[in-house]
């Protein structure tokens, strides 16, 4: 899909087909990567049987396999995000300008939300009315019954569509009369329930999910009272890492997914199962497999965190100050700018894409504790590095598009892409 300068949007042929085939090789990966990672463990994604109550207060050991406590977990998971998302005070941030020249409006309570549950569940757990591994006891269960979810809600979300006479940008139907592609890459671009904006609400339960999942895995860990190095740096990475999603998560408002991309199964899948179970597999992993992290090792996987970080954060801070104020100081100096709407210093006068080099910096840094005697640790940066350098030839054409002679200057001025010197 590409936005041209006009405002307007339109599916290329070409980029339609790669995102299609793109997204079939991600569900394709998604079945599995994890099952195989799943056939590697011992105790993979349901590891092993309960250890204490569910929050239906099954008997230790038995299993219903109705789905029930699955749908119910996810029942109560959106509805917590839905409510308080909605009655939480949070920063109420213009998204960008739409090409009918309206705005739509999230509230950033991510943080507090999050916390919140945090909160809640860890008085649960307390109180002894949850199990801390009532998430990792089921891992394919709730795995299996969110791919279900995503599907009959996209379904619902394409039959909306369809229906629907509405005019304004975020809700005007864009149907191509091919239902796969429809459903796949969603009618509508903001569709919303009840006032909530279910773009912006399905990544926060898939971030959310990500660490909810991770914090029960580590549960599980604490029965072993051998905790391993490796496992702490990756949860530390981790938890580092979503706090600072929510934290900024107005940042989110003007990225890709949010300004340009229709909401069908492509998107909600990668929020809701992508990112929570993919993301997650090093702590399965881990669960399993034990690996000696040397002293020296572990300090270097933190140089490897930490500089990911800088960049990751520190582009995507730079480029959000500059579109704010265009005169923002970078690095303590006036910025160089290009036919005044494009940002050449700083990181963004390093590589054309220098936030997709920290973000692969900080997933690799996800994946190091685990070793390299396996792969599948793996999965999540080299997954990263195939969307990222394929996001990134998507979002150059959109650019070039949009910009013209300043997009072709900035490139003569900036020629690398991600990374300076080889890509
Ligand atoms: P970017 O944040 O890189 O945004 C690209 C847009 O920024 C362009 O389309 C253009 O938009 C604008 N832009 C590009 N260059 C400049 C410049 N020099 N000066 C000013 N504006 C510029 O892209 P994404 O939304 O794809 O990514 C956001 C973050 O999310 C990244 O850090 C990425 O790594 C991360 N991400 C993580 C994923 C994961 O699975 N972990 C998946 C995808 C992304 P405009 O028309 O507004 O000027």
């Amino acid at each position: 899909m590409a936005l041209y300068a006009n405002g307007t949007f339109t599916t290329t042929k070409s980029s339609t087909e790669l995102a299609f085939i793109g997204g079939i090789l991600i569900a394709t990966g998604s079945a599995i990567i994890p099952s195989t990672a799943t056939g590697w463990l011992e105790n993979p994604y349901n590891g092993g049987p309960k250890t204490a109550i569910s929050i239906h207060g099954d008997v230790e050991g038995v299993r219903e396999d109705d789905g029930i406590d699955e749908v119910a977990l996810l029942v109560s998971f959106f509805t917590y995000l839905a409510f308080v998302g909605s009655v939480l005070p949070g920063k109420l941030v213009p998204g960008v300008a739409l090409p009918d020249g309206t705005r739509l409006h999230y509230r950033c309570n991510g943080l507090l939300s999050l916390i919140l549950l945090v909160a809640l569940l860890g008085t649960g757990v307390w109180m002894e009315f949850v199990s801390p591994t009532v998430i990792s006891d089921r891992g394919l269960e709730l795995l299996s019954t969110t791919f279900i979810f995503s599907f009959l809600v996209t379904l619902v979300l394409y039959l909306a569509g369809c229906k629907s006479h509405a005019q304004s940008s975020s809700l005007k139907p864009h149907v191509t009369g091919n239902i796969i592609d429809d459903w796949w890459f969603g009618i509508q671009l903001n569709p919303h329930l009840m006032g909530i904006d279910l773009k912006f609400f399905f990544v926060r339960a898939g971030m959310m999910g990500w660490l909810l999942i991770n914090l029960s895995v580590l549960a599980k860990c604490f029965q072993d009272p051998d905790l391993s190095r490796s496992m702490i740096l990756y949860q530390l990475f981790c938890v580092l890492y979503i706090l600072d999603y929510f934290f900024y998560e107005e940042y989110m408002t003007s990225t890709w997914d949010i300004i340009a991309e229709r909401l069908g199964f492509m998107l909600v899948f990668g929020d809701l199962v992508w990112i929570p179970f993919t993301f997650s597999i090093q702590a399965w992993w881990l669960l399993g497999n034990k690996v000696e992290l040397t002293k020296a090792a572990a300090i270097a996987n933190c140089f490897v965190f930490i500089i990911g970080y800088l960049v990751f954060r520190g582009a995507n801070k730079q480029k959000h100050d500059f579109k704010k104020n265009p005169k923002v100081l970078i690095w303590g100096r006036p910025p160089k700018v290009i036919g005044g709407k494009l940002l050449a210093s700083g990181y963004w006068g390093i590589a054309r894409h220098s936030n997709y080099l920290g973000d692969l910096l900080v997933a690799l840094s996800f994946s190091l504790p685990c070793g390299i005697s396996s792969p599948v640790p793996y999965f999540y940066p080299l997954y990263l590095l195939i969307l990222l350098i394929w996001r990134e030839r998507r979002d150059e054409s959109r650019c070039a598009e949009k910009y013209r002679e300043v997009w072709a200057e900035y490139c003569k001025l900036v020629p690398w892409r991600i990374l300076p010197y080889i890509y």
